[in-house]
């Protein structure tokens, strides 16, 4: 016989405000097949003392409700300290950003649009609840973009990374060609306005060179901040511009129709959108910044590009080298520059690029969970790829590290707080 009551301690309860009977009831048997408790309401005035009561993990509310909208109860909900963890989720018809941002400023968590795809409605709503955030990945390489038969399988792409946060906020990292794969999924899959940060680790051209063809600067309304270190007298701003300029490309930044803003960022610590970000200068000629982001205990860091000197080098630096172990210390994810073989790397000391022993060091020392090999030699092929893999893990077993090596592809997604 089935215990109930262990049953209920086991499965979460979500609370449906919604008039709409006909929505209440897919929902609701959407919910019950993938494990869910639900009650509903179909009375927004009656709703609250019910919430209240039950102290639900998450809460769906429409917006256009007779006598009380989701709005409003949305606002009654946030003011309830005994709801403090409860998830607000709006779910509406109403696409418009405006609608969207409104939602986020009542204090909602997350907004599904009506009506719901049957396919992947508990999924999203899992993910909000959850508030996972993910990494994706759109370009590997290093240098050089690589296309042809030798990059078919980890893609030909210079760096670019995204991470993404619930309440759609999207940090990216590097516009190498990547991000014109990056740009391609945005216009794909966004119907409303996008924004998000672009954060520059330093401006050799595999890092910016890109920009120019991020077709959602030239859309208005979308927003964007371009943040990044500035190379001594020359800001960031003046660095995605002098590209963009005179002989070098046909359009400037004056004809971006995006609202697109710059800030100059130095060594420390920063709050953005709510999400902590630090940085680090690294070891790579003139200013090139590393990021650490810290989000809800779980954190990613992006350190490309960066030369650590082996112990026997006269450049080492041992002080640099535990600075920057206790800044990926612990990280969930360290995406970080594997260019060379060490025995490439024997030939180009000094060009601002690491081997792989030093990364395996560096990710087996520091506690990281996870490594993510990154930033390619474009001579690399994709076996090439694969032995740089099978040779990181090998040095982190004989280490008995509980380090695990990843070679990411193009376009492959992790989720860094997922179950
Ligand atoms: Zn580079
Ligand atoms: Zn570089």
């Amino acid at each position: 016989m089935i215990n109930d009551k262990s049953m209920n301690t086991l499965q979460p309860l979500c609370f449906v405000v919604d008039d709409d009977e006909v929505i209440t009831t897919i929902v609701k048997k959407l919910l019950i097949d993938s494990g869910w408790r639900v009650e509903i309401c179909n009375i927004s005035t009656q709703a609250l003392p019910g919430i209240l009561n039950s102290k639900p993990d998450c809460v769906l509310l429409d917006i256009m409700m007779p006598g009380l909208d989701g709005l409003e109860l949305c606002k009654q909900i946030r003011e309830q300290d005994t709801l403090a963890d409860t998830r607000i989720i709006m779910l509406s018809a109403k696409s418009y950003a405006f609608d969207r941002k409104r939602a986020y400023e009542f204090g909602a968590d997350g907004y599904i649009l009506k009506p719901p795809d049957l396919k992947n409605f508990t999924q999203e709503l899992r993910r909000i609840v959850d508030d996972e955030f993910s990494l994706e990945f759109w370009g590997i390489r290093g240098t050089l973009p690589v296309p042809g038969k030798n990059s078919l399988r980890y893609g030909g792409n210079t760096s670019c990374v995204s991470v993404r946060f619930s309440r759609e906020r999207l940090f990216i990292f590097d516009a190498g060609t990547g991000i014109k794969v990056l740009s391609d999924y945005l216009l794909k899959t966004t119907r409303e306005k996008i924004s998000a940060r672009l954060f520059i680790s330093h401006s050799h051209w595999d890092h910016v060179n890109a920009i120019p063809f991020f077709a959602p600067f030239y859309r208005p309304g979308n927003v964007f901040e371009i943040l990044g270190p500035a190379q001594g007298d020359v800001s960031i701003r003046d660095v995605v511009s002098a590209q963009m300029d005179d002989v070098y490309f046909p359009i400037t930044i004056n004809e971006f129709g995006a609202k697109v803003s710059f800030r100059d960022l130095h060594e420390g610590h920063y709050e953005i959108d709510g999400i902590e970000i630090r940085t680090m200068m690294l070891s790579h000629p003139g200013y090139c910044l590393g990021y650490r982001i810290n989000y809800n205990g779980h954190s990613v860091c992006y350190i490309t590009d960066n030369e650590l000197f082996p112990e026997n080098s006269e450049f080492y630096d041992a002080s640099y080298v535990k600075k920057l172990e206790d800044f990926v210390r612990n990280a969930d994810a360290l995406i970080t520059d594997s260019t060379y073989f060490d025995e490439e790397y024997e030939g180009k000391v000094g060009w601002g690029h690491s081997c792989l022993s030093e990364v395996s060091h560096l990710a087996h020392n520091a506690g990281v969970k996870k490594l993510y090999l990154f930033h390619h030699d474009p001579d690399q092929t994709d076996d090439d790829i694969d032995r740089k893999q099978e040779i990181v893990s090998r040095l982190l077993r004989e280490m008995n590290s509980a380090t695990v090596c990843l070679a990411p592809v193009e376009k492959q997604t992790f989720i860094i707080n997922g179950h």
